[in-house]
């Protein structure tokens, strides 16, 4: 069985963004880029099925810009075959993105779709889901277990109050929770193997998708600051503000 692992480069987790003075977006100028954190542990997990003997190739696929290419061996580099960049340079909506990994899916027919719950930029938590609607398969979100057994596929879920299992045919669509598994650290020598896997170029004219955006951001704009706390003298004083003031008591 083949995964096909989309990746998402996405602006690091751990950097503080800015929104743009003119409010349309925010600015990724000389901001440390990293592989999206959930699909770091949809890389490791079709990598932990590969290395179980379940999964014969392990395909790892970015859309966007050529610096997309570092994320794809990233993903190598944990352990993915080879990498497919789809380059453009127009800004990718989950839709168009969604479109794209459908022709790749017709492409190389993959038993499994191994995605991210969502990008931590967009914030959109669609692509997955899209993907699955597209391409007429079943789809298991926020999975926080995956088993194969056959031709089948056993996703537990965690879902308000408790988990959920579900058993869905493959080929089949499965986003990944933050506790399906805890991504390797990428070494060295793995790292310099990934530079020497094959990795592909193409374009969504040559799988035949128009990437246009469909949606517009009006306005992007920071949170309100948060006004300066006081302290208090006492149990007593705090006691009255809350009952005089915030008025929650
Ligand atoms: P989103 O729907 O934007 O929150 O993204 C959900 C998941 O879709 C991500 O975690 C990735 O696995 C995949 N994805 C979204 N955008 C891209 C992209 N440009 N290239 C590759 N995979 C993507």
């Amino acid at each position: 069985m083949k995964i096909l692992v989309p990746v998402k480069r996405v602006v690091d987790y751990n950097v503080k963004v800015r929104v743009k003075a003119d409010g349309t977006g925010v600015d990724i100028g000389n901001v440390k880029m990293s592989m999206n954190p959930f699909d770091e542990i949809a890389v490791e997990e079709a990598v932990r099925l590969k290395e179980k003997g379940v999964a014969t190739e392990v395909i790892a696929v970015s859309c966007g810009v050529a610096a997309c290419q570092e994320t794809l061996r990233t993903a190598m580099a944990i352990g993915a075959d080879r990498g497919i960049l789809v380059e453009t340079d127009v800004e990718l909506q989950p839709l168009a993105v969604a479109k794209l990994l459908k022709a790749l899916v017709d492409k190389e027919q993959p038993g499994l779709i191994i995605l991210g719950k969502q990008a931590i930029d967009d914030d959109a938590n669609q692509t997955g889901q899209m993907l699955a609607a597209l391409a007429d398969l079943p789809q298991a979100t926020f999975a926080s277990k995956v088993e194969v057994a056959g031709d089948r596929v056993e996703v537990t879920r965690e879902v308000d109050g408790g988990l959920e299992t579900l058993s869905l045919s493959t080929p089949a669509v499965v986003t990944t929770d933050l506790r399906l598994n805890e991504p390797r650290y990428v070494t060295l020598p793995n790292i310099m193997k990934a530079k020497k896997k094959p990795l592909d170029t193409i374009k969504p004219a040559d799988l035949g998708v128009d990437v246009a955006p469909r949606v517009k951001t009006l306005k992007v704009a920071e949170p309100a600051g948060r006004k300066a706390g006081i302290k208090v003298a006492d149990v007593a004083a705090l006691v009255d503000k809350l009952k005089n003031e915030a008025k929650v008591i």
